[in-house]
């Protein structure tokens, strides 16, 4: 394999993708979903569901593609949809804000998160401090930044942070914390305390918050609450979600950050050279989305409550022990009672077994880490009930493998 240097290998190191011969792997998800295409297994994996969204919101991309909507949109993303994201905070959140100048629409939340740690950080002795288990991506921006990644680790069964810990972390050398609640892989919902301390060791290091909620409308108990409505966190937060999630169109890519108009300014300044922008028809679609009534919103949690407590049930069936979560598209689960050390190598084996895709937790720790998740597996819980109840019977499987 030729040796090319470059950037890209800090993005591939930091992610934990480099193989020992210097290769580099696809993504977790990638790779699962490869799996599952390969085996016909279901694919619990990959975080994506498998029915359409609301009628308007696929009519009015339609609609806007025939209406001749299809060159670059503005590069802070049209009018219509910067004055939707503007009215959602403010329904929502009861935030304020300027659709001129505390909105920008990225091509997803993950080129938000990359536009905004690039723009941010400033050198090598920079520290972004994550929860451990974290999005893939994260890690890769964080190294393409040249910064360094700060882990602070939640642990099961309620993944909530030791805010000692989260304190020992934050330090003057800190430049943001990078905060996804609902949380990506556990399906924690941080709980007050954290999200005080969080705003508190913010302000004590004048560190910024990057704030990752894509999952803002999938919360099962209680409404969602962003960090930039805790009082003293506006100035220093950027928000970030999608339409991804809430709206099932993971593969249209619009995404937005809401923040101060500095910083704002300051994350296009990056943006516009990585995308320039994204998606034309897709943006007035996600804005009527956006203005949907509460109960389109409501009943989107509803739904995947319903298919967590089917994911669950097949899952403690099957002999997992499983760690419900309060929001997310996912269920992390323990196979150690089915005899499982490695959950890597089982999901590697489980759709021979079961006929089931699921990720290894550890694909969302650093390498030195990865032991403490060594027996959890995530599943995604954003699937058709038929297609759970199925998944479930084929789990129930693995119970008669381990007792026999
Ligand atoms: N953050 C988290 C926590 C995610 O789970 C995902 C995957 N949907 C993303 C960011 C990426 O979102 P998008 O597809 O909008 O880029
Ligand atoms: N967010 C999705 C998940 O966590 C995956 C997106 C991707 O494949 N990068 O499953």
């Amino acid at each position: 394999m030729r040796d090319i240097p470059g950037a890209w290998r800090r993005a591939a190191e930091g992610a934990g993708l480099r193989a020992p011969d210097g290769s580099t792997t696809p993504t977790i998800f990638a790779e699962m979903s490869a799996l599952a295409a390969r085996t016909g297994a279901i694919n619990l994996g990959q975080g994506f569901p498998d029915e359409d969204g609301p009628a308007e919101v696929l009519d009015a991309a339609r609609e806007a593609i025939g209406a001749g909507v299809n060159q670059y949109p503005p590069g802070r993303g049209i009018a219509e949809l910067r004055e939707a994201i503007a009215a959602h905070q403010q329904r929502f959140y009861g935030l304020h804000l300027d659709a001129d100048r505390h909105v920008l629409v990225t091509a997803g939340a993950t080129e938000a998160l990359a536009a905004t740690l690039l723009a941010l950080v400033d050198g090598p002795d920079d520290e972004i401090v994550v929860f451990e288990p974290y999005y893939d991506s994260y890690a890769a921006v964080i190294a393409l930044a040249g910064a360094r990644l700060v882990p602070v680790p939640l642990r099961a069964p309620g993944f909530q942070p030791d805010l000692d810990e989260l304190a020992a972390a934050v330090s003057d050398r800190t430049r943001a914390i990078l905060v996804n609640d609902p949380h990506n892989p556990t399906g924690a919902v941080f709980d007050a305390a954290t999200r005080e301390t969080l705003v508190a060791l913010a302000e004590r290091h004048d560190a910024f918050l990057v704030t990752d909620e894509v999952y803002e409308h999938l919360v099962f108990a209680g409404p969602h609450v962003p960090l930039a409505t805790l009082p003293g966190a506006w100035d220093r937060t950027i928000s970030i979600s999608s339409a991804g999630k809430t709206f099932s169109v993971t593969g249209w890519k619009i995404g937005w950050l809401t923040a101060p108009a500095d910083l704002v300014d300051a994350v296009v300044a990056v943006k516009q050279y990585l995308t320039y922008v994204n998606g034309a028809p897709f943006q007035p679609a996600v804005a009527q989305g956006l203005r949907l009534p509460r109960t389109f919103f409501a009943e989107a949690a509803d739904r995947l409550r319903r298919r967590r407590d089917l994911l669950g049930a097949g899952l403690r069936a099957a002999g997992f022990d499983v760690f419900e979560p309060a929001g997310s598209y996912f269920t992390v689960a323990d196979a150690e009672p089915l005899g499982v050390r490695d959950a890597a190598a089982f999901c590697r084996e489980l759709p021979e077994l079961a006929g089931v895709v699921a990720i290894p937790l550890t694909a969302f720790a650093t390498p030195a880490h990865r032991g403490d998740y060594a027996s959890l597996l995530r599943f995604a819980a954003c699937k058709r009930d038929d297609v759970l109840a199925e998944a479930s019977a084929r789990l129930a499987t693995l119970d008669r493998i381990s007792a026999g």
